[in-house]
């Protein structure tokens, strides 16, 4: 049956992140030739609805207050669900990210509709969508179906191919307007932390180190690594816990969950808790001195030897390649 549906598309520093294209690929899916509509919370996110449509959307409708220049619970939900009462939407996507977490539930809820979270992929059967997502940390998979009232998803980054951009589609953009009232948060301040480069959850190359990076500074050349390949630095919980790196880094069953193209599991021995965290990155390589480490039977390409040596040496050899 074809629905209309809603893409929330997410804002991140005045741009949309990734996962908003690719949750408009999956809610075109979900609508099965019926409405995709584009939905933009900030405090001016107009000028960003075009690139929507350019993606895929029929349509967008912006909500501009200054109550969203930055996500809250409270705020969005409010908004959100006023959006709803004027849409009266049949499905409901949004990227799994940690806004998506975050709000789906309580949305979900209001419209006591069935959420499927964290879907990886999404397939018609019968005219309804089918979606496959991830159980016991990645170990599995299960396909899910929502039988009744609104189909409502969170997509994870990475994993549903965007459209290709059509800088000639046009679709109407409009404006609603919402009352948002007696906040229980408010954001007075946004500190970044000093990571800077490419955003982890949506990086195509990653390269992770592990407590065998032994230091800090170790992670110095798989840094060097990360910016010749335009990616992004991770790290397994063991070098968080040494102190090696910021949690922020973290990849794993408490940490992000990640699919790269290309992810390098450095010095780390691929304990299941990490492994939920990466096991579907698409090629993974794996570098470690023990060749019974773990991580090797999920990698794609095994490398045994010293990551003090091979790390270098890759580097250089990829910048002959590359550059
Ligand atoms: P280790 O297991 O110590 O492995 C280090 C590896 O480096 C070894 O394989 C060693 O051979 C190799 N090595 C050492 N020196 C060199 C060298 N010079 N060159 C090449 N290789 C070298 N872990 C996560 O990563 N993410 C999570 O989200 C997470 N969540 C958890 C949740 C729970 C509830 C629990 C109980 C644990 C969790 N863990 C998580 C921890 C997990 O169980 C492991 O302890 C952790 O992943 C180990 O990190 P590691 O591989 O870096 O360290």
């Amino acid at each position: 049956m074809a629905k209309k549906v809603l893409v929330i598309g997410e804002v991140r520093d005045g741009e949309l992140r990734n996962v908003s294209f690719e949750a408009v690929a999956a809610g075109k899916m979900v609508a099965n030739g019926g409405e995709v509509v584009g939905v933009l919370l900030g405090e001016n996110v107009s000028g960003l609805a075009e690139s929507l449509i350019q993606y895929g959307a029929d349509r967008v409708v912006t909500v501009n207050h200054a109550d969203l220049k930055t996500y809250t619970t409270d705020a969005y939900q409010q908004a959100l669900l006023q959006v709803f009462d004027v849409e009266s939407p049949e499905g409901v996507v949004l990227g799994h990210t940690a806004m998506g977490k975050d709000v789906s539930p309580r949305l979900a809820m209001k419209l006591n509709a069935g959420l499927v979270s964290d879907a990886v992929a999404v397939e018609m059967d019968g005219g309804e969508p089918v979606f496959t997502r991830p159980i016991y940390s990645g170990k599995a998979f299960e396909k899910k179906k929502i039988n009744e009232g609104v189909v409502f998803a969170t997509i994870r980054p990475n994993n549903i191919a965007a459209f290709e951009q059509d800088t000639k589609r046009t679709g109407d953009v409009s404006t609603i307007t919402v009352d948002i009232k007696d906040l229980r948060t408010t954001i007075r301040d946004v500190v970044k932390k000093a990571t800077g480069g490419v955003d982890l959850s949506e990086a195509n190359v990653i390269v992770a180190g592990g407590r065998g990076v032994k230091s800090a500074d170790g992670f110095k050349p798989l840094q060097d690594l990360a910016d010749l390949l335009g990616g992004a630095v991770g790290a397994s919980r063991g070098a968080c816990d040494a102190e090696y790196c910021d949690y922020g880094l973290q990849i794993g069953q408490t940490g992000k969950v990640v699919t790269p193209d290309l992810y390098f599991a450095i010095g780390i021995s691929g304990a299941i808790q990490h492994l939920a965290g990466m096991s579907n990155s698409k090629v993974i390589v794996a570098i470690n001195k023990d060749p019974e480490a773990p991580i090797f039977e999920v990698a794609d390409y095994g490398i045994v030897g010293d990551l003090f040596e091979i790390v270098p040496l890759l580097t250089e050899e990829l910048r002959n390649v590359l550059v």
